[in-house]
């Protein structure tokens, strides 16, 4: 395996590197890339010995090069978004973990997908902004996709072990054998809110997971409940499933990751610690399991573990969610560049927090709905949704 990272430097690249030092068989790193973080980049180019790393700016790029010739590294070093496209797509790689934050890791993904790639996706926001653009460009190429996020690399291992075939993308396909899957979600810190005990939640809260450790902005999300909503969606494009087959289930614990339930009246559960390296991994050995150091669950996390149904309107960006997925075209574009924006500003203090799901059905509403039918047509919807954003946080 020759593998690329798009983001290394993110908490999925730096998990994604630990795996990696785990094996005694390692694949080998193509490229790496970081938006700036050319510090942490250059420990990763010292242990790894890629052939190119890439970072965003010049400067950046210039600094790096500076580094690496003390320490005589044959990496190449390159900048711009470009080259985050050309070593996703490199002939010379067959792996590409798309592990980038946010919008910024479509287009490398969509090429990596395009050149028939072993896509891990981590990223979450390059499916729901392409949506079903984005499966067919892999129906094309034969790209294989493995979900990393931990609920659906779940899903995955059941329907595996369950004997079913890979077929992630395929409308309707999985929904033959099942009935319903089921992603659970911790309900992040702000569970038994009320309204107006939100809208003075402060950031340092909201990026305070209360299981998982990861990035400001998905923790956000993890708060607004946003990032259960994508990943409702991007269950039913990966799984081929209808909205209506896919239920949301508070499950504060975070140790049953997901739950599918199969018409002959089994529903079969997956299992493990809050550990990011553990999707990771069977993304990376898929169809097999890597042999790790990674602790087993602890029985006595079995007790107590609890479940409650998600009531409508508990979780307004939820509910934007299902709304979105419904609402088809180019909505889950909206969704997906409006929430970025709000939860930006609510980051940098300028809206509250009770702001975000506002802001997000208004550009619901107000941005044009079109079909998403090419890349540039998608990043037309992406561009327009932002400005519209933006515009409407400055007059709140
Ligand atoms: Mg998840």
């Amino acid at each position: 395996m020759k593998l690329t990272i798009l983001g290394s430097t993110s908490t999925i690249g730096i998990n994604t590197l630990s795996v990696i030092d785990q094996l005694d068989k390692k694949p080998k790193i193509f490229a790496l890339t970081a938006k700036s973080n050319y510090k942490l980049l250059f420990k990763q180019i010292q242990k790894t010995n890629p052939d190119f790393a890439v970072v965003l700016d010049k400067t950046h790029a210039d600094k790096l090069i500076v580094m690496c010739k003390k320490i005589n590294s044959k990496t190449t070093i390159l900048y711009g978004k470009k080259n985050y496209n050309y070593v996703s797509s490199h002939k010379k790689c067959n792996c590409v973990m798309s592990a980038i934050v946010g919008a910024a890791a479509l287009e490398p993904t969509f090429r990596a997908v395009e050149a028939g790639k072993k896509i891990l996706l981590a990223n979450k926001e390059s499916l729901i902004m392409s949506g079903t653009l984005l499966i067919k460009a892999a129906k094309i190429s034969g790209a294989i996709l493995i979900p990393v996020d931990s609920e659906h690399n779940a899903i995955l291992q059941i329907l595996m072990s369950s004997g079913l075939e890979y077929n992630i993308g395929t409308k309707n396909f999985y929904s033959k054998s099942i009935k319903r899957i089921t992603l659970t979600a911790s309900g992040g810190p702000f569970l038994n809110y009320s309204h107006n005990k939100l809208s003075n939640v402060r950031v340092a809260q909201a990026i305070k997971h209360p299981n998982w450790k990861m990035g400001k902005k998905i923790s956000v999300d993890s708060a607004t409940m946003m990032n259960k909503g994508f990943e409702v969606i991007e269950a039913c494009l990966f799984f081929g499933l209808k909205s209506d087959q896919v239920k949301v289930l508070v499950h504060p614990q975070s140790i049953i990751h997901a739950l599918v339930s199969f018409y002959d009246g089994s529903t079969i559960s997956h299992m493990s610690d809050h550990d990011m390296r553990i999707p990771i991994s069977y993304a990376l050995s898929w169809p097999g399991r890597y042999k790790l150091n990674i602790k087993s669950l602890d029985s006595n996390k079995f007790d107590n573990l609890t479940f409650s149904e998600v009531k409508r309107g508990q979780f307004k960006c939820l509910d934007l969610a299902f709304k979105a997925l419904k609402m088809g075209f180019n909505a889950p574009t909206i969704l997906n560049a409006s929430n970025e924006i709000a939860v930006s500003k609510f980051l940098e203090n300028k809206i509250k927090f009770t702001d975000i799901p506002v802001i997000i059905e208004k550009a619901l509403k107000h941005v044009p709905a079109k079909k998403n039918s090419t890349l540039s047509s998608i990043l037309a919807s992406d561009e327009l949704t932002r400005k519209y954003t933006k515009e409407l946080i400055k007059k709140i």
